[in-house]
């Protein structure tokens, strides 16, 4: 395993500027996530990464070793690709042991090696199977222990799951983080399912146009956004443009469709700000350090283990989440209803520039 470096790595493909200057700190043993939208520069920071393309500035580091031009296998690194890409032709067996076989080791340690690596994956007994014969899961578990089997530095999987179907989706997703686990191995994931990469990672960058907008752990990041965008990135949230009209200290006053809340945390400069209230955040009934504002009942969505009321305040629609249908059950569209949020549970941030 391998700790992986990216200093101000630029790429651009003519007109385009795909990577702006990333910089990444990916430890020993990690798995990192790179989450974003499609377009971002999520793979083409990957394939930088795993030495299939080539930045036109900037470094990148394993360890203390300058890799930025080294081949795949020079810096030992292994790509997982959406589709796998497993040879048709070849059997199970050979797929896997295929990259051994390239580096030309003896007969028997390529027999014991893709064992294990068959063995890892729960894949014993499929030997003689050739890839047309499995199941999209079991084929996506070939393609890891093919990649598990050289032994790399670092295993990135380029979105591995959007091809299965949403039950397989969740099961694999834990046996990627067991056998990460297990392995102890540094693993970059690309995904641009923000459920899926707060399940899986130790941290994730969240990326934008070609920028690192924010890197912590899945709590840090859904708890503390630090822009906007990943504030909308991460989830159904309730992001609300609003107005600072008055300053104490690093408390602020806000106001959006003439409703004010005061004593919220703000330090920045702008007066342009949206406010992040997380749905269940959002209390119906009072609560200690609250604020609160009133509006109608605009609809209840029912989701079984909870229940989502959306209040309209002026123009903006507002939703709230609770487990508890009790709490609802006297509520019916168009009648009044107060929203009540404890002051930490808010998140003042500059408005972003689009
Ligand atoms: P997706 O989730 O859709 O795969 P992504 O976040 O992985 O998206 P990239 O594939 O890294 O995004 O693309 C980043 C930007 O670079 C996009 O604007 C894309 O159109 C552009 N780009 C990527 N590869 C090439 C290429 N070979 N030639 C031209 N433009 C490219």
């Amino acid at each position: 395993m391998v700790e992986v470096k990216l200093e101000n790595i630029v790429k651009t493909f003519g007109d385009t500027v795909a990577l702006k200057g990333i910089n990444l700190d990916i430890k020993h043993g990690e798995l990192f996530t790179l989450l974003g939208p499609s377009g971002c520069g999520k793979s083409t920071t990957l394939r930088i990464i795993a030495g299939l393309d080539f930045p036109d500035s900037g470094t990148i580091w394993f360890d203390d070793q300058d890799v930025t031009y080294m081949s795949s296998s020079e810096r030992g690194a292994v790509l997982v690709f959406q589709n796998y890409a497993l040879w048709p032709h070849m059997t199970v067996f050979d797929n896997v042991a295929y990259g051994l076989k390239i580096k030309k080791l003896p007969k028997d340690e390529i027999e014991r090696k893709v064992k294990w690596a068959l063995e890892l994956v729960k894949l014993s007994g499929f030997e003689d199977r050739y890839p047309t014969q499995l199941s999209g899961g079991q084929q996506q578990r070939v393609a890891i222990a093919r990649a598990l089997v050289v032994e790399p530095k670092i295993l990135l999987l380029d979105e591995p799951l959007s091809n299965l179907d949403a039950k397989l989706r969740l099961e694999m997703r834990s046996e990627i983080r067991r056998i990460q686990r297990e392995l102890g191995i540094t693993v970059l994931y690309v995904t641009h399912d923000q459920e899926e990469a707060m399940a899986i990672s130790d941290r994730i960058a969240v990326m934008n146009v070609g920028t690192v907008e924010q890197v912590g752990t899945p709590k840090e990041i859904y708890e503390s956004p630090k822009t906007e965008f990943v504030a909308s990135f991460m989830g159904k949230t309730n992001v609300i443009p609003a107005k600072v009209i008055e300053r104490n200290g690093d408390r602020v006053t806000v106001e959006f469709e003439g409703i004010r809340l005061d004593g919220l945390y703000y330090t920045e400069k702008s007066d342009k700000v949206v406010i992040v209230i997380r749905p269940e955040r959002i209390k119906l009934k009072p609560v200690e350090k609250a604020v609160s504002f009133t509006g109608t009942v605009d609809l209840i969505e029912y989701y079984g283990f909870f229940v989502e009321v959306i209040g309209l305040f002026g123009e903006t629609r507002i939703i709230s989440r609770t487990i508890s249908d009790k709490e609802v059950a006297h509520l019916r569209p168009l009648q009044e209803v107060t929203f009540y949020v404890d002051r930490d549970d808010i998140i003042v941030l500059p408005k972003q520039q689009l």
